[in-house]
């Protein structure tokens, strides 16, 4: 069912969406990274892809993340980065608590925070449409702040507002959305 691909936790394999750039030998000369881009879809809970989010490396150590939603629900909306690549619909309880790889408070305002993956919200009008953009302190290249870390990473979207605070998710209510933006020791 997966060609094969499955390998084993050993650090490289979350590089399947970066093949192209699999080459780029660290320790080369230095030289100006390749830009890393790429798009995934978010599905709700019934299958339909309601957003999309681009991810791009836009520096040795942080990623642009830009979330565009075509039809979420009207209303402000929680999203994080949750720890696992695992998006299981209904309640995509799979994708785990927020990524949080120095063990952080929740909030973006939260004194003992943030988590890693806690981002802004996202305000989405009664057309169903809205975008966020946030910088996230990370690589998409292997090896680096992890979000291709060994159990991936999912992008998920909540019902409500993250209140910014409240540990561990803002009070931001269910799951409605998610997108595996690494899946788990897979490639492909
Ligand atoms: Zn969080």
């Amino acid at each position: 069912m997966m060609k094969g691909m499955i390998r084993t936790a050993l650090g490289g394999a979350a590089v399947m969406v970066l093949a192209a750039c699999g080459s780029a030998a660290p320790g080369g000369g230095g030289g100006s990274p390749t830009p890393l881009t790429f798009t995934v879809p978010l599905y709700d809970a019934q299958g339909q892809e309601v957003a999309r989010a681009t991810l791009t490396q836009a520096g040795r150590d942080t990623v642009h993340l830009a979330v565009d939603a075509t039809r979420l629900p009207a209303g402000t909306h929680g999203t994080h980065l949750h720890e696992a690549g695992r998006c299981e619909p209904p309640q995509f309880t799979t994708a785990g608590g927020h990524l949080n790889p120095l063990a952080r408070k929740h909030g973006l305002r939260n004194p003992q925070g943030p988590h890693l993956g806690d981002l802004p919200n996202l305000v989405v009008g009664a057309n169903g449409q809205g975008h966020m953009e946030a910088r996230i302190l990370a690589s998409l290249r292997p090896g680096q702040p992890p979000i291709f870390d060994v159990d991936g990473t999912a992008l998920v979207v909540h019902a409500g507002a993250d209140d910014m605070v409240t540990d561990p998710s803002g009070n931001s209510g269910a799951r409605i959305a998610c997108a595996v933006i690494a899946t788990p020791a897979v490639g492909s």
